[in-house]
């Protein structure tokens, strides 16, 4: 996506129309093509819900990093019914917990973005003690991929963990 994306910053405006109204629409939305996939381009499946998909982000720069997907199309938090919202926002906790307990980060933080990928989720990224925690957020920080072996253990011990937590 930044790549591809890249030579549109300098201008430093918004999407064109029909570039926010492509982003918005279901068949084309990269989320919907992929969250549900055991593996994609950026993460690994950990566990699905009714409501969301939890994946284990490839770039491990923040060991333990996740994102929790809305499982279907919706374009903004502010669009959910209060029911939606609150099993939303209890995957979105458990798997804190998960990473908590997997990879005893001192703090995880979360972010509902969504101007570049306007389907609902939320990026669960641990901050450690090797992290400059006066810095900004940097959802691209490394990248830092593990070897095949590494990322599986790791997606093996969140799991673990996910599973382990009391719903
Ligand atoms: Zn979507």
């Amino acid at each position: 996506m930044a790549d591809s994306t890249a030579h549109r910053y300098s201008g430093a405006v918004w999407w064109s129309d029909d570039e926010w109204a492509r982003l918005h629409a279901p068949d084309t939305c990269g989320m919907c093509a992929d969250a549900h996939v055991k593996e994609n381009e950026h993460s690994v499946l950990i566990a699905s819900t009714a409501t969301t998909h939890v994946r284990l982000a490839r770039n491990q720069a923040h060991a333990g990093y996740c994102v929790v997907v809305l499982r279907n199309h919706v374009t903004d938090l502010v669009l959910l019914s209060p029911e939606h919202l609150s099993a939303f926002w209890a995957d979105v906790q458990r798997a804190g917990r998960a990473i908590e307990a997997t990879f005893s980060p001192k703090k995880v933080d979360y972010l509902v973005m969504g101007h570049r990928m306007p389907h609902l989720h939320c990026h669960v990224l641990p901050q450690h003690a090797t992290d400059d925690p006066t810095r900004n957020v940097d959802i691209s920080d490394g990248p830092r991929f593990l070897s095949t072996d590494a990322l599986h253990s790791a997606l093996m011990r969140v799991r673990a963990a996910w599973d382990a937590q009391v719903v």
